[in-house]
């Protein structure tokens, strides 16, 4: 079975508050929608992303991704259906329509929906009302509410893509969600549990309590590098990507950037997957004045198929020539590009070793580096 994922996200979110649409809003690191669009990475075959006609921004950041993209409508059911037509020539068996405000979804309940759309039409989490109901006014209590058969619906509500499309179709408007709809059409909808984390962003106060769920299976990873090249002739050295002028040049197999490779090999260190020698052997000739950046690319992409982010680095060189700091700041740009992260998670800074030792003795350079990893 083909299956995909629609990521509703066109609302603008106001009841959270911010200004900002509640899914562009920071939450544990990252924004709201890329916490979401992760817990589908991998677990379904294409996902839709529905936007806003108004966010411009993300347009233009997304156009390029492995995302299909889909024009928000005027309400929440236009958006899904503009998302389920955007899925219409990929062969698609099986859709999940999902709230771009529900980013602490586990994939146990995501897979578990898929599941159970092998042998039903349409399956979505609920969960069994636990509480006490009651209808009041402003500030008093008018009655009480049998609670017996109530369920708190959540998403991704999963559907046989036809029979979703034609209920879609078929629909007037107002309908409170996708089950609504389904069930309009007479499609039966089976409900799976449903998870009490995985809560809907709506209130300012949500925020914090997402962030609590999200930071008890949080996976940060250190991992450290260190690196050494020896002085020899040349006129210039290439430290952190950037070239130096200085009498004198590194050794080494490939360009000799001891910065590069230490924080390349801290970022191997984190994932622990060796170092730069082990998926670069020296013994290759084709690795002989190779640019760095190739180690420190490949190290990236290994973390980002792994499943994380590189938080920030932070690389020492140690040498007492030539001075670093003038170059400072061309080199924690240069390696924020080859990263693609923020000059601002990059440091790069430098210090003597008083004379002592062989940095000291100006017969060498080294570096120390440290990475920090978080799992997406
Ligand atoms: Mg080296």
């Amino acid at each position: 079975m083909t299956t995909a994922a629609i990521i509703v996200a066109a609302g603008r979110g106001q009841r959270a508050g911010g200004g900002t649409p509640k899914q562009w809003r920071a939450l544990a690191g990252k924004r709201v929608a890329d916490w979401t669009l992760n817990r589908f990475k991998g677990v379904v075959d294409h996902i839709v992303l529905v936007l806003s006609p108004d966010d411009t921004e993300a347009w233009e950041e997304f156009r390029d991704s492995d995302l299909l993209l889909a024009s928000g409508g005027n309400d929440r059911a236009g958006s899904v259906r503009n998302g389920l037509q955007a899925l219409a020539d990929k062969s698609v068996s099986q859709v999940l329509i999902h709230d771009v405000a529900r980013p602490c979804v586990s994939e146990e309940t995501i897979r578990n929906v898929l599941v159970e759309l092998e042998t039903h039409a349409a399956a979505a989490p609920g969960l069994a009302v636990t509480d006490a109901l009651w209808t009041g006014d402003e500030n008093m209590v008018t009655g009480t509410q049998d609670r017996s058969g109530l369920f708190a619906a959540q998403t991704p509500q999963g559907f046989r893509y036809d029979a979703i499309v034609a209920a879609h179709t078929a629909h007037p408007g107002g309908a409170a969600d996708d089950v609504e709809v389904a069930r309009a059409a007479g499609i039966e909808v089976l409900i799976v549990p449903g998870d009490a984390d995985n809560l809907k962003i709506t209130r300012p106060e949500d925020f914090a309590r997402a962030e609590r769920i999200m930071g008890t299976d949080m996976d940060v990873r250190l991992g450290n590098g260190y690196d050494v090249h020896r002085f020899g002739d040349g006129d210039h050295v290439i430290l952190c990507g950037v070239k130096v002028p200085h009498d004198r040049g590194l050794q080494g197999h490939s360009d000799a950037d001891v910065g590069m490779h230490a924080v390349t090999d801290a970022i191997y260190g984190a994932l622990a997957q060796g170092d730069i020698g082990q998926h670069f052997p020296p013994s290759d000739p084709q690795w002989k004045g190779a640019a760095s950046e190739i180690f420190l690319r490949h190290a990236v992409e290994l973390a980002e198929q792994m499943g994380y982010r590189i938080s920030n680095v932070d690389c020492t060189l140690v040498c007492e020539y030539p001075k670093i700091g003038p170059h400072a700041q061309e080199m924690r740009e240069e390696m924020s590009r080859i990263m693609a992260l923020r000059a601002d998670q990059v440091s790069v800074k430098a210090t003597t070793s008083e004379r002592l030792g062989f940095t000291g003795r100006s017969e060498g350079i080294a570096s120390v580096a440290t990475a920090c990893l978080v799992k997406s």
